[in-house]
């Protein structure tokens, strides 16, 4: 990736400061981004890792929400912290489980603002929307006939 180089310097200049995402310029402006993105293969490889380190970030982030949500409620139905944490600490036993309710909370919130950030300030949606546009595309095309005429257009 790092082996290869632009076409054209001035585009590729302008799409690194995009982060290569073109999701968000008109169409008639898109196509010459399009058209070089075809020809340029430093600047698709890295539209490419661009969008694949957004979708990982997405991931990441969204499991972390999950992540929290199950230690809040193995939180909510046993407790088996408290006992260790009266007998070696010496902590009293409510205040430990609200401690670690808050942290819980407090990650769960926390997670769930990374999340939103990363589907807001990256192209994911658009780009996950648009694969799943192509796919929908595909299997239309697949169907047969007789079903393809039953569809209202
Ligand atoms: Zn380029």
């Amino acid at each position: 990736m790092a082996k290869t180089r632009c076409t054209d310097r001035v585009v590729g200049a302008i799409l690194a400061s995009w982060r290569y995402d073109i999701s968000g310029i008109s169409p008639e402006m898109r196509r010459d981004y399009e058209q070089h993105f075809a020809e340029c293969t430093h600047c698709s490889a890295r539209q490419r890792f661009h969008r694949g380190l957004d979708v990982a970030l997405a991931v990441l982030t969204s499991l972390a929400v999950f992540f929290f949500l199950f230690a809040l409620a193995v939180l909510r139905h046993i407790k088996p912290l408290e006992h260790m944490a009266f007998n070696v600490f010496g902590l009293d036993v409510a205040d430990t489980y609200h401690m670690l309710v808050s942290a819980g909370i407090a990650g769960l919130c926390f997670s769930l603002i990374a999340f939103l950030l990363v589907l807001t300030t990256t192209p994911v949606p658009s780009y996950l929307g648009g694969i799943a546009a192509e796919r929908a595309k595909l299997l239309e095309e697949r169907l047969p006939e007789s079903i393809k005429s039953l569809r209202p257009r």
